[in-house]
């Protein structure tokens, strides 16, 4: 699962036995225990097939009560448990390394809360997030985030990562979105910071210790967001460059002349687009290849006033011969078909055998520099593209290879080489997937020794007994 070897389990951790099973048979129904050995299978595996655990115990709470009752219990018997979301997570952090309980948090979905003037609504951590922007729509709200998994993943899952996606860039991240949340620790104490405040300079800021920590600090039960008021009109550009300094320079052009309803601005190269028209059922939306792609949306609620500014943002990136083509969408049909381009690149790549990921935070000038690199390096012995959140620096930088499993030898090639290159230039390891079982041993490159120390600290300070997602996210 990367160059480094798993990490062997620690035999601190107690081996679940009956006893245990008939303790949480009093805190859980029985549909709310999973024991059977196929029906774990999937809880034990992570999206892309890459991480495997093995456990044989997956519990679903349905309240806040019984996941404090849960941890507590498996804090006295130093039991490991994992908790998992929608299961979608890039990073093997949502699956078991060994044999960890699988806390589930699916049977928490209700919305509990919302505020049609404020905007803010507070929900269970096991609601997906489709179907809060679903809930929202008819009274004029949409999420603050959209990912190509919001169909599976949950606000819980979102708010552990710290997940980014495609709306940042307009929105910004959940540091700022989530005003509130009730989490557990580790020994079962609730804590409650479900504030629906936007304002709030009482001491520490608790509640962002949950975001982005990947569950080993404490497990997220509710959530309160703030959430925007849904555009009304959306347009989104499909544009082709020929070179990457095109790409650039049409982001800067763009954030100076759309200014307030520029709501995304993502690129893929040419091999990303190849890829999507060989697994999926769309069209190439032009005649001609070229080497990269831009797909820029515009939100707003004022659709003449949005179609003439990016109307007159076309013609002068027209004009500077910024783009070789392009192709606008204003109805929905073409819109979904665009973004579809783009969406759907995670899941083609699924589909052609084992997938190195790597999802960097550069600066723009060494943006897609790493990409050519690890071409000229893998020649014709995988297949190498980026496409990402380059409105947001963030390179989504990809290696395939026909034939799982995946490689010691591809990945010596790639780590810590990826790595070295990204710290070299003052980047992220990891943009927005988190750290998980991937990246603790690399995490030294992004982060000083002082801040891996505090980070220990923090985690000895609330989880004492180390059970709340052992071997992920800090070195040992
Ligand atoms: P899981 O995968 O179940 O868990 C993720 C981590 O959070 C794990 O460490 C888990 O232990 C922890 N966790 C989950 N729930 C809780 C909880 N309630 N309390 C404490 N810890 C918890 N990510 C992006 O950032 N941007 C993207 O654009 C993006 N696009 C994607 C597209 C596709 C097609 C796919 C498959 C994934 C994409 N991802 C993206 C990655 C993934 O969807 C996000 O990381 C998402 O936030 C994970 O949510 P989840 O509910 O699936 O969490």
């Amino acid at each position: 699962y990367s160059s480094q070897a798993k990490p062997t389990r620690d035999s601190s951790y107690a081996i679940i036995n009956n006893n245990d099973i008939e303790h949480f048979k009093t805190i859980l129904d029985s549909h709310s225990i999973i024991t059977d050995a196929s029906e774990i299978d999937g809880f034990n595996q992570d999206w892309m097939k890459k991480y495997k655990g093995n456990s044989n115990l997956v519990l679903k709470p349905k309240t806040t009560d019984q996941v404090s009752k849960i941890l507590k219990y498996c804090n006295d018997k130093k039991i490991a448990v994992v908790p998992q979301g929608g299961n979608t997570g890039m990073v093997g952090g949502s699956v078991p390394v060994h044999d960890e309980i699988i806390l589930s948090l699916s049977n928490m979905s209700k919305i509990e809360k919302f505020d049609p003037v404020t905007g803010v609504v507070v929900c269970q951590a096991g609601t997906v997030l489709e179907t809060i922007d679903s809930y929202l729509s008819p009274m004029g709200y949409t999420v603050p985030l959209d990912l190509g998994a919001k169909g599976s993943c949950q606000i819980g899952g979102n708010v552990s990562t710290n997940a980014g996606g495609l709306r940042l860039l307009r929105y910004g991240s959940l540091h700022g979105n989530v005003l509130g949340v009730e989490a557990v620790l580790a020994d079962g104490t609730i804590l409650d910071c479900l504030s629906t405040l936007r304002k709030d300079n009482t001491g520490y800021d608790l509640k962002q210790l949950f975001i982005g920590s990947e569950g080993t600090l404490g497990i997220i039960t509710k959530v309160a967001m703030i959430t925007p008021p849904k555009p009304t009109s959306v347009n989104v550009g499909l544009f082709a460059c020929q070179d990457f300094n095109q790409v650039k320079t049409v982001l800067s052009r763009a954030k100076s002349q759309l200014g307030d309803i520029l709501s995304a601005f993502e690129f893929m190269d040419r091999p990303c687009i190849d890829l999507v028209l060989k697994h999926q059922q769309v069209q190439d939306p032009f005649d001609e290849k070229s080497p990269f792609y831009i797909l820029l949306e515009t939100s707003g609620f004022n659709e003449t006033h949005d179609s003439e500014k990016l109307n007159s943002f076309l013609e002068s990136i027209m004009a500077e011969n910024l783009i070789i083509d392009g192709s606008l969408a204003t109805d929905s049909k073409n819109i979904s078909a665009f973004w579809k381009l783009r969406e759907s690149i995670t899941e083609s790549l699924g589909k052609e055998g084992a997938v190195y990921k790597y999802d960097l935070s550069l600066p723009i000038e060494q943006f897609y520099s790493i990409v050519e690199l690890m071409r000229a390096k893998f020649n014709d012995k995988a297949n190498v593209v980026g496409f990402g959140h380059v409105g947001d620096g963030n390179l989504h930088l990809n290696i395939s290879t026909p034939k799982k499993p995946y490689s010691k030898e591809i990945f010596d090639m790639i780590e810590p080489f990826v790595y070295q290159y990204t710290s070299e230039h003052r980047g992220s390891i990891s943009a927005e997937h988190g750290v998980g079982l991937m990246k603790p041993d690399f995490l030294h490159y992004s982060k000083s020794n002082n801040s891996i120390n505090l980070m220990k600290s923090i985690k000895n300070t609330m989880d004492p007994n180390n059970i709340l997602n052992p071997y992920k996210v800090l070195p040992k």
